[in-house]
């Protein structure tokens, strides 16, 4: 970026703001300007052309310092790009990748990205066929994620969306993805909470957060989604594999709700302007598996949404589902009977994982499902008191064992091999004697066990690796 009087001697173009709001200028006598491009006031601040009308020009600002009436303003003839580069690791920054009370360290990187850019075709995108293990069994075992998908996190306030995003970053570590966190409109206390958790788990130097607090103006909050999936693009093409979050993208669409309605655009369904879907449609449609010169590189999104009352049919959330390839559930009841994850896998979509699954374990995740549809039938024969057969009896009870190993606190990591090994385990009702508590031991146990002992370890994932039905490996296992 050159300076104001630079891009004015290059445009000779002079428009002066006539009315302000603390996202938006109006600004007359700019007649050369075109949709999006990047204006500059003589104060440093920048702004963005959101709508052009006969004489005026409205400026979406990205600047928490009100523009006055008055100020002089020219325009670029550029769209906005950001510097990017490895310099951003580790960091936490604004949307226009500025640290926040950054090191004196730190270089701006050389590299410059347009925000605005077109998805990349089919020629340069591959089959999504790496999986992505979150370390949560009821994500890995029933709704597998790929390498490259994009996963919506939909539910409640308070129902878990954030830790599991924070979860899978954390499982992330020492794999060579990169992961880019966005909080948009969230308190500027949640990004320290979140650079902390980073920096104790040591993932920090392998994450990006990108924080757009509300008081930093509504055009930061609308542009925090497209610089992350910006920083995530220059990552790709270094080949490297990247995860982006957007927490959350139904706050997203009320900040941009909020700035069409004051440039007067016609409001559309629930008052969101109409392009409210195309908006988050190209973001999304920027996510996937490429084939770049360094290699495979995958962009993989989490974005996420909040529901009310758990209805999944509001206007933002299906388009969001409309536009991802599944989503999870987070269920407020399930959460207040105290399932951490509240995932409800019966409300919840996987489209493309389970093509990066190997056939057993696709088979495993098959019968596991039929098993919990069964379970939760049984169940239903318990709230209407009917007697209950030796069966019915076993079914519940091995449910209660099988549901042990969907309960993860937030540290928790369980690697999907060793996920499958336990389902396959239990399966085998080892332990018909022991108490739910005591299951439970013996299941920390082995998670303990896999932890620290390589025999262990190797003997798990060879056997989730060799084995190749279901039936085979039960014959493998044996325990203790
Ligand atoms: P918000 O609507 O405020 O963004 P959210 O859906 O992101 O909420 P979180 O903030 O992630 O939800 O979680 C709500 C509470 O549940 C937090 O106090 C968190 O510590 C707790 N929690 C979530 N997941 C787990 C877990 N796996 N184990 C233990 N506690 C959890
Ligand atoms: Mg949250």
């Amino acid at each position: 970026m050159k300076n104001y009087q630079s891009y004015l001697e290059k445009s000779g173009e002079i428009g002066y703001t006539q009315s302000a709001t603390r996202s938006l200028a109006i600004v007359d006598g700019l007649p050369g300007i075109k949709p999006k491009e990047l204006v500059v006031f003589e104060t440093g601040e920048l702004g963005q052309a959101l709508v052009l009308k006969k004489e005026l020009v409205e400026v979406l600002l990205f600047s928490p310092k009100p523009v006055r009436v008055g100020t002089a303003a020219t325009r670029t003839g550029e769209k906005l790009t950001l510097p990017v580069g490895e310099a951003l690791l580790g960091q936490v920054i604004n949307p226009l990748c500025q640290p926040i009370n950054g090191s004196s360290s730190f270089k701006m990187p050389s590299a410059s990205y347009p925000t605005d850019q077109a998805p990349w075709g089919i020629e340069k995108r591959v089959k999504i066929k790496r999986p992505l293990e979150t370390g949560l069994a009821v994500v890995d075992l029933l709704l597998p994620l790929g390498q490259g998908q994009r996963e919506l996190a939909i539910g409640d306030r308070k129902t878990g969306k954030t830790s599991f995003a924070e979860q899978v970053v954390l499982g992330l570590k020492g794999k060579n993805t990169v992961c880019i966190y966005t909080l948009i409109a969230k308190r500027a206390a949640e990004a320290k909470r979140l650079a902390e958790i980073f920096q104790k788990a040591s993932v920090h130097n392998q994450t990006v957060i990108i924080a757009a607090p509300a008081e930093a103006g509504s055009g930061l909050v609308y542009l925090a989604p497209f610089s992350a999936i910006t920083i995530a693009e220059y990552f790709r093409d270094q080949g490297q594999d990247t995860l982006v979050i957007f927490d959350d993208l139904t706050t997203h669409a009320k900040f941009y709700r909020e700035i069409a309605l004051l440039a007067k655009r016609f409001p559309g369904r629930d008052s969101y302007p109409a392009d409210i879907f195309f908006t988050h449609a190209r973001i999304m449609e920027r996510g996937g598996n490429f084939k770049t010169p360094k290699g495979e590189a995958s962009i993989t999104l989490l974005p996420l949404a909040e529901t009310t009352s758990g209805d999944l049919t509001g206007y933002i959330q299906t388009n969001l589902m409309s536009m991802t390839d599944g989503h999870l559930f987070f269920d407020r009841d399930l959460f207040v009977t105290g399932q951490r994850p509240a995932i409800n896998p019966f409300l919840s979509v996987t489209r493309v994982g389970r093509q990066t699954q190997t056939p057993l374990k696709r088979e495993i995740s098959r019968e596991l499902l039929a098993f919990l549809s069964l379970h939760e039938k049984m169940q239903s024969l318990v709230h209407f008191g009917a007697e209950l057969t030796e069966e019915v009896r076993s079914i519940l009870a091995q449910g209660e064992r099988v549901k042990l190993l969907f309960q993860q606190d937030e540290e928790s990591f369980v690697p999907a091999n060793l996920s499958f090994y336990l389902l396959a385990l239990l399966w085998k009702n080892p332990w018909p004697e022991k108490t739910i508590a005591e299951v439970e031991e013996e299941l920390a146990k082995l998670v303990k066990l896999y932890r620290e002992d390589e025999d262990f370890r190797q003997k798990v994932n060879h056997l989730m690796e060799k084995e190749e039905t279901l039936a085979k490996l039960l014959e493998k296992i044996n325990h203790g």
